[in-house]
């Protein structure tokens, strides 16, 4: 059942309007002195902590080459599958063939990604990440399928001690 509430009867000094009207000003113009909080976005923009959570890309080793072993485990954590990779062989005349993998392709979805980070919690090679970047945006839905070029073009190269390049 409704409930109904009584209206509180305003006082005569409430029914003159004015005294509200002046406190919203005085508040109006105590904000007008304070220092400006707002970012003037694009010339200004946010610096991000190490740790922000902004889109997924791979990285490559300090000498170029691709961590990814194409193991696929991050497409297969991916909650709303938004990883797909084409694995790859590396060239028995590669002089880094011990390594059996590489991706041939591999796209993420950034109309699907949901920045969880799992990808990144689960690789084995340290060959993904979120970066800091936050900015996507695209004139149509294919621009915003990132491709192995472009994930690497944004992640750059990485140095850690993980090596899969490494003779064994
Ligand atoms: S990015 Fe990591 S988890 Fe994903 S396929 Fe490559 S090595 Fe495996
Ligand atoms: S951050 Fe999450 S949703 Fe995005 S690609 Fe990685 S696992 Fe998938």
């Amino acid at each position: 059942m409704a409930k109904v509430i009584e209206r509180p009867k305003l006082t005569w000094y409430e029914h003159l309007y004015l005294p509200a009207v002046a406190q919203g000003l005085a508040m109006t113009f105590r904000e007008m002195f304070k220092p400006n909080i707002t970012m003037q976005y694009p010339e200004e923009r946010q610096v991000f902590y190490d740790d922000y959570r902004g889109a997924p890309v791979l990285v490559k080793d300090e000498l170029g080459r691709e961590k990814c072993v194409s193991c696929q485990l991050c497409e297969f954590i991916c909650p709303p599958k938004a990883i797909v990779i084409e694995p790859g062989e590396i060239p028995h005349d590669d002089p880094d063939n011990h390594v059996e993998k590489a991706p041939r392709e591999f796209f993420i979805d950034m109309l699907r990604c949901i920045y969880c980070g799992m990808c990144e919690e689960i690789c084995p090679e340290e060959a993904i990440f979120m970066s800091s970047e936050y900015e996507l945006n695209g004139t149509n839905r294919a621009e915003l399928i990132h491709n192995k070029a472009k994930l690497y073009e944004r992640g750059g190269k990485r140095v850690d001690s993980i090596r899969k390049w490494k003779d064994k």
